[in-house]
């Protein structure tokens, strides 16, 4: 298969639906074979499916980012099933809403668990299987809300604020050592997906008015779409980024140039 990523693997964490789902199928039609690896099995073996229907090369891997066993073996899977692994999005996140007198530990620990816990988890064990396959690239996927706070929103924030830094400590150590691994993050700024839908019922009512009003925080003036970071995780995933390690990529609508 052609395209800027042929040849490549791929393991896409939080696959099954939204921004994930849409890294995958982008990959895929560049020509990568792609784990598409989620928690949610139904809707991760839709998406296979679909990718396969369009000519893609997948397959679904059930993975909860939190438990290290489990990296262990998604990893197994994609060296064994598709001959090495040359580039990770860690993708999958969540958001819990809370004011932080308010916010329970337990919610505070669940967000920090997939949300940096899982970034690190499965960069520890990517890392081992890229040497193997000489060099890869490591996405992770932070937020707008990782270079700026929101009321509310104070885990999700100090997750996604950690995924920056973690992301250019592991660039440093990847860089020098000789690896040929690079390790980039992107912060989306609001995209229309499941979890944003969840943002309008809750603050606005409903999802149109929601989609509007959250559109007008972006310069650009609207919020962005899930085809929009994955062209981003493209780039950043194909040899044409290869000068580009420990960066951090806004694709925002320009919602933190203000
Ligand atoms: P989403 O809620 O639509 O999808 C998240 C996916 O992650 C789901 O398929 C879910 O099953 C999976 N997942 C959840 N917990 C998991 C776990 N423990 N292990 C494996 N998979 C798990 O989310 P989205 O909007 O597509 O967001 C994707 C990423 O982009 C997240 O990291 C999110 O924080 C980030 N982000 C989203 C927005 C936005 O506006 N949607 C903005 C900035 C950043």
């Amino acid at each position: 298969m052609t395209g800027r990523v042929a040849g490549k693997t791929a393991l896409v964490s939080g696959a099954a639906t939204g921004i994930g789902q849409s890294i995958a199928a982008r990959l895929a039609a560049e020509g990568a074979q792609v784990a598409v690896a989620d928690i949610d099995e139904t809707r991760g073996a839709e998406v296979v499916k679909a990718i396969r229907e369009a000519d893609g090369d997948a397959l679904f891997v059930s993975l909860d980012v939190t438990e290290e066993t489990a990296w262990r073996a998604a990893i197994d899977v994609v060296e064994s099933e598709f001959g090495g692994l040359d580039i990770l999005v860690n993708n999958a996140g969540i958001a819990i809403v809370e004011s932080v007198d308010k916010m329970s530990f337990e919610d505070w620990r669940a967000v920090m668990a997939v949300n940096i816990d899982g970034v690190f988890l499965g960069t520890k064990h990517a890392v081992p299987a890229m040497r193997r396959a000489g060099g890869g690239s490591i996405i992770n996927i932070s937020s707008i809300l990782g270079l700026t706070g929101l009321e509310k929103l104070s885990a999700y924030c100090a997750s996604k604020g950690a995924v920056r830094l973690f992301t250019k400590a592991v660039a440093l150590e990847c860089g020098r050592d000789g690896s040929g691994i690079r390790v980039n993050s992107i912060h989306p700024g609001y995209i229309h997906t499941a979890m944003m839908e969840d943002t309008c019922r809750r603050d606005y009512g409903d999802i149109a008015k929601g989609l509007a009003e959250l559109g007008k925080l972006h310069p650009i003036g609207r919020v962005g779409e899930p085809e929009e970071i994955a062209a981003g995780v493209l780039y950043l995933a194909s040899d044409e980024s290869k000068f580009i390690t420990g960066s951090e990529l806004a694709i925002d609508g320009g919602y933190t140039a203000v």
